[in-house]
């Protein structure tokens, strides 16, 4: 009853007026609670007038989430990776939303919300066009996981925090930074804005301890590293080394749906580099690592990163985009090109060897799992480089090889390894069948389909 009481009294409701949601107010609004009277000298706060970040570059669905939070009194601000690629120019992926608001507040605020996690509740705010906004209340830097949490008998109370806690639970420097909508500046309380202008990437407080409570924040690391070219810092280097072995404690859909990430960003060389120098690739990829480590010769390596160099390119430049499966064999492909079961294969005839690459594949990609098409496309993928060499080398085009639906994406993957060896690739205008079939297919596809029939009522 008494906390009830106090809560009111911190936080008084104000009824708003409805607005037009686009009209933004200007200046700070005069009910918004005061800032920083919890903590001591303060936060860093750079005025509007000191950084680049405009309401022009935040999505309205994000901008909407924010002023209603604001006009009910509540503090909120933009956080996390957005402040980051705001301040960088960049186009942020998602807008991420934080507040003192608790989820069931931010649930009554928003009709189409939903409460979702279970110990670390977050709100999705749901948007016309399937946008969805994460609306989280500051929390605590509480390195427990669930069960250590439920032992320590810690409830929601104990999860919920201020503005500061919540900065200082983050990962890195430069993804501490908040937003404030009511007077749009930025608050920095862990250095973030130091180590964007410097270039560097920074856990906040003791990596050792940073990376021992979540090892996956060295990937997270590596990653804002490769995309932003920014280097990172001695003492967070050094932790990294150190503790690379620990990424096996995460679990294992955690590190694949993080290495996907990266090798999918267009920065999958850096973070190559970066993966390989830490030996975090060889606790990633216990599978593929022994295909770099049996061989020597330094050309592998340099050819793994070259291969890389290719596919960012492919990222970069294509129209469409390539599944996981693309990916999977991009990274796999230019360390089997070299080992002696991937020579073994070669067929003297066209054939695809895919049913003896599925094996190899469940091999190298120890111990993630994947669905069954990524699995099996990866595969195709693979093994339709023989048939293709062996058409290149000949000169000679088979309307089997060229006529599958994976062709495309396969000469992409062989001429990307090419191009990392730094040898000859195939044009597509090398092979006029292709083109000349295409349309053949597209009149075949016209013709072929047929309208399905419903059967005649009976009168
Ligand atoms: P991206 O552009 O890939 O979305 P991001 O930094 O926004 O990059 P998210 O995974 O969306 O990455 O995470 C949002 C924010 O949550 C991060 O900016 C960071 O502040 C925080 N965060 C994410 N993962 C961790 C972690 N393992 N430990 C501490 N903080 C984290
Ligand atoms: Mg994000």
């Amino acid at each position: 009853m008494a906390l009830k009481a106090s809560r009111q009294t911190k936080r008084p409701r104000k009824k708003v007026a409805k607005r037009n949601l686009f009209e933004i107010p200007k200046g700070p609004q005069d009910f918004q609670k005061p800032l920083f009277d919890d903590i001591g000298n303060g936060p860093n706060i750079i005025p509007r007038p000191k950084h680049c970040i405009s309401r022009k570059n935040i999505d309205k669905e994000a901008l909407k989430v924010l002023y209603r939070l604001k006009d009910h009194g509540y503090l909120a601000y933009l956080v996390g990776g957005s402040v980051r690629d705001l301040l960088l120019g960049k186009r942020p992926k998602d807008f991420d939303i934080g507040t003192d608001a608790t989820p069931e507040e931010v649930r009554r605020l928003f009709r189409f919300s939903r409460i979702i996690g279970k110990r670390f509740r977050l709100v999705h705010v749901y948007f016309r066009g399937g946008k969805i906004i994460e609306v989280s209340t500051f929390r605590k830097q509480i390195e427990l996981d669930d069960r250590e949490a439920q032992r320590e008998g810690l409830g929601p109370d104990s999860i919920f925090g201020t503005p500061m806690e919540d900065a200082f639970r983050r990962d890195l420097t430069i993804n501490g930074l908040f937003y404030n909508i009511s007077d749009f500046s930025i608050i920095d309380y862990v250095g973030g804005i130091d180590d964007l202008k410097a270039g560097v990437i920074r856990t906040i407080g003791d990596p050792e301890r940073r990376f021992i409570r979540d090892p996956v924040r060295m990937m997270r690391a590596i990653r804002h590293a490769s995309r932003t070219g920014f280097r990172i810092d001695k003492v967070t280097w050094k932790a990294i080394c150190t503790h690379a072995p620990k990424i096996k404690l995460c679990a294992i859909p955690r590190v694949r749906d993080e290495w996907l990430k990266d090798i999918k960003s267009g920065f999958s060389a850096h973070w190559i580099k970066y993966m390989l120098e830490s030996s975090l690739f060889k606790e990633v990829f216990p599978g593929l690592w022994p295909l770099l480590e049996k061989n020597e010769d330094k050309r592998v390596k340099r050819t793994l990163v070259a291969m890389m160099k290719e596919v960012d390119k492919v990222v970069r430049e294509s129209e469409s985009e390539h599944g996981d499966a693309f990916f999977l064999a991009a990274l796999s492909y230019p360390l089997l090109h070299f080992s002696k079961r991937w020579i073994a294969l070669q067929p003297e005839k066209i054939r695809w060897p895919t049913h003896e690459i599925r094996a190899i594949f469940d091999e190298i990609f120890f111990p993630y799992d994947f669905k069954r098409s990524d699995r099996d496309l990866t595969a195709q993928l693979l093994s339709s480089q023989w048939p293709i060499s062996i058409c290149a080398s000949k000169g000679r085009w088979q309307k089997r090889v060229y006529n599958k639906v994976t062709f495309p994406e396969a000469l992409t993957l062989y001429n990307c390894l090419k191009r990392a060896l730094k040898e000859p690739v195939i044009e597509l205008s090398a092979i006029p069948q292709v083109l000349k079939n295409k349309k053949v297919a597209k009149r075949g596809r016209k013709n072929g389909y047929r309208k399905k029939r419903h059967p005649r009522k009976e009168v």
